[in-house]
Parts: C-alpha cells; structure tokens; sequence
C-alpha cells in the first residue's frame, strides 16, 4: 500500500532524541522528507516529489523515443468535420426555423476547422485564413444558445458558455476572461489540444456595449475594458490560465491555453439596434424608411437583417471588437407555429422527453391538439421566445408525475386544454380503454 508521507512527520531532524522514529529519506536521491515538499511510502521504501517527476520525464522520453523509431503517430484531437450541408441537416434535427443563420454557422464553422487542418498540413502558406468568430443576433430564447451547443455537440469538441455581464476588466471583481478559458480546459478533461480546439459561447454581449457611443468625455468605460478584455481571447493570443479558475493566485501554476483555434459564438438581444439600423437606412433610402415607420410596433424586423458593422458601432462596440467577429447572423422571432413545433418535432422536443418519461412507468401520454396550442399561446404572452415552453408545462407535469407512479392501472394519460389551464386533471384510461376516475 502506498500512501503519502506529510512532510515534517517522521522525519530526520537531525537531534537523536529519546525513542524517536526513524528518519524518512528517499530511497533513490537519499533526500530527507524536510528536503522536498512530499513522500510517497510503499512498503519497503520511500520516494520523493522530486523523483517520481524525473521518472515521469525519463519515462516520457523513452515512449517518444519508440513512437518515433517505430513511426506510430501522436494521437491527435480532431473534430468531426462534416460538410456545411450535412453540418445544417444536422443541426435542423434539433433547431427549428433559423436557416439563414444555420446556413452561415455551418459555412463558418466548417472554415474554422478546415482553416486548422490547413496550417496543421502547411504551416508555410503564406494565405492566412483568418478566424472567423460569429455573432449571432436575436431576442431572447430564440435559439442562439442551442445553436452553439449543438455544433459543439456534432464536432464532438468542447464546448462552454459564459455570460459577459459576469466578465470584469482584469483586476476588479468578478470573473475575467482566463475563468472562462478555465471551464473550457475543464470541458475537456484537462486535455489542453482538445480545449484548444473548442467553442465558447458568449452570451449578452450586447450588455458590454458602452453605455454612451460616440460621446468621448462620459464615455462608459466598463463595457470598453471588458470588450478589450475578451478582444485578447477572440483574436487569439497564450493566456494562462489557473487550471481551477479563479483568480491568478502566485503559486498557484498557470497552463498556457493558445485561443488562436477556439472558435467563439457571441451572443445577444441587441435590444434598440433595429432602431439605430432603421435610423441609418431611412437616411439613405426614404422608401425604407417610410415602411419602417409604417409597422405597429415601430419597426420591421427584416430591418434587423440589414445590420451593418457602423450600427454595430453605434450601439456601443469598439472597432476592433466587431472586426473579430466578422460572421454575423440574425435569428428570427419565433411565430406560433416555429413553437408548435418546437414542442413535437426536434429530436429532444420536450413532448418527447415527457413520453420517454411516462413510458418508463408503463404509461402512454397523448397531448390534445387544443392542449398543445394554449401551451404555446401562454409561452407567446411571456415573450421569452421559447425558452418559456419548457416553464409552462414544467408547471402542469411535476403535479401529474407526482401522483402517476403510485396510481396502479393506469395505461394512457391524456393532456387537454383544462389540464393546461389546470381547471380539471388530465384523463386516464386502464388497460381495458375505460376511462379511469381519479378520486
Ligand atoms: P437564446 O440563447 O436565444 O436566448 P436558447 O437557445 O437558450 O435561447 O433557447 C432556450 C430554449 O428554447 C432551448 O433550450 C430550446 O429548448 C428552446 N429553443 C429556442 N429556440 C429554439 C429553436 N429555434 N428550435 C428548437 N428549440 C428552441
């Protein structure tokens, strides 16, 4: 049995003390426990930090050494590449709606790792393909996360999300950028290639816009200093990073994550951008301009579509900012009918997730077409795109899957409108197709 020795106890001191215990010394460099920081005992004999990290380096050699002679490759990381069709076919398992900005996700996302395998292969060319960070644009609950996550999850490669109202200017109070870099390393398992090929997602990046553009003296400069901040990460650069996160701490040691193959998907709402775009287009077109003005709710949100880096600009982000994100796309408001079928038809719709959950009990669940509509009309009155779906039936199952694995003969569970406006429960039926009165 090995175990480790605390430094200090048991060890030479030196002084020949009355009945004291043998002094601890490293069986291979003859150093005493006082020496070095720790000592691993097995039963015979003692070794310290210092050589087992030399046997680690020798043994380390010797595999290259044979892996060299022997021209086996270093197991590399790589990405599921697919091709951009196959990329969005992919991703319209599992994202409604949004095909202009699948259509570009998957384009950008299949250059940044052709991009990687180019200089992987040459690292001579004298072409650079530049990295091509996304920002993906779209009100709340409309996908954006989901997208990223999900080409994340077809490329196999790790993934992260991080909130920029979180992230701080190096040196204040909160989390700085290396944090993030620190979940990705963790998404990984600590294996530095593969984190080095991974995506962050920066959600609300609209919320480190500054506050005021274009006025110089009271300018915010919070959001400034964290988009410089997370403009070292974008463009690429060696941070190091505490592997545990948090802050840089002396002692604690620092791996170097290189950021010039982490591909980044920003985020955000941009709430008030549509009016800034609409600002600009009517003073070049008149015609735009009139039509916008003409809609209900003040603007048209194709105009969104139009968005340009100079309305990117005048939002509240820097130059050099939006000039690392050169793939921007729009998302599209979810209608009604995107979240009718939201609900049913991605390979994880939540009705399908409840099913799987109740057949688990021996159960069918059937949901009435009414039921499923009022869930969706609730979800439109939120305003939180779809992420307020998973809330309104959350809200009406957890009462129903409580009571369901202890009522005895129940074979279908029927969800209608009065369920949903939980005026009455929902109808079950027993084996022989009688309807099953709950008391
Ligand atoms: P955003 O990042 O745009 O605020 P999310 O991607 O976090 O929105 O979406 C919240 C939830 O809503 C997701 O977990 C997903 O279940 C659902 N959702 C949103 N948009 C879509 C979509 N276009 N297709 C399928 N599900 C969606």
């Amino acid at each position: 049995m090995i175990k480790e020795k605390e430094p200090g106890k048991g060890r030479n001191t030196g002084k020949k003390g009355f009945g004291s215990e043998p002094p601890v010394v490293c069986s291979f460099c003859g150093r005493t426990s006082q020496e070095v920081n720790s000592m691993v005992a097995g039963p015979n004999a003692f070794i310290c930090d210092r050589c087992i990290l030399s046997s680690v380096e020798i043994l380390r050699k010797e595999i290259s050494a044979i892996r060299h002679t022997e021209k086996v490759a270093e197991p590399s990381f790589q990405p599921r590449l697919q091709s951009p069709k196959h990329i969005k076919e992919s991703l319209d398992q599992y994202v409604i709606g949004q095909d202009q900005a699948k259509k570009s996700l998957s384009v950008a996302v299949y250059n940044h790792y052709k991009r990687i395998d180019a200089h992987d292969w040459s690292p001579e060319d004298e072409v650079v393909i530049e990295k091509s960070n996304i920002l993906l644009i779209g009100s709340t609950g409309t996908g954006k996360t989901l997208l990223a996550q999900t080409l994340a999850n077809l490329l196999e490669v790790p993934f992260t999300i991080a909130d920029a109202t979180s992230l701080t200017e190096a040196g204040y109070v909160g989390d700085d950028v290396e944090t993030i870099l620190a979940r990705l390393l963790h998404a990984s398992d600590f294996n530095l290639e593969r984190a080095e090929r991974g995506i962050i997602y920066v959600d609300e990046i609209d919320k480190i816009a500054r506050k005021s553009a274009n006025v110089s003296i009271t300018r915010d400069v919070s959001g400034e200093g964290v988009q410089q901040a997370l403009l070292k990460i974008l463009e690429g650069s060696v941070v190091g990073v505490p592997p545990k996160g948090g802050r840089k701490h002396p002692e604690q040691q620092l791996i170097n994550i290189n950021t010039k193959n982490i591909l980044f998907i920003c985020g955000g709402a941009f709430e008030g951008l549509d009016k800034i775009i609409a600002r600009r287009v009517s003073k070049s077109s008149m015609g735009f301009g009139s039509k916008v003005k003409d809609k209900q709710t003040g603007y048209d949100p194709e105009i969104l579509k139009l968005v340009a880096q100079d309305d990117l600009h005048d939002y509240g982000l820097i130059p050099e900012f939006i000039g690392r994100l050169p793939v921007m796309s729009v998302l599209d408001p979810l209608d009604s009918t995107a979240l009718r079928n939201i609900l049913v038809e991605p390979k994880n719709a939540l009705v399908k997730q409840y099913k799987r959950l109740f057949e688990m009990d021996g159960v069918e669940l059937e949901f009435t077409e009414d039921a499923l509509d009022r869930v969706v009309a609730i979800a439109i009155d939120r305003g939180t795109g779809a992420r307020a779906l998973r809330s309104v039936l959350e809200n009406v199952m957890i009462d129903i899957m409580f009571e369901l694995p202890t009522l005895n003969g129940v074979q279908r569970c029927v969800i209608t409108i009065e369920t949903i406006d939980k005026t009455a429960g929902p109808i079950y039926y027993s084996e022989d197709g009688k309807e099953r009165k709950i008391a």
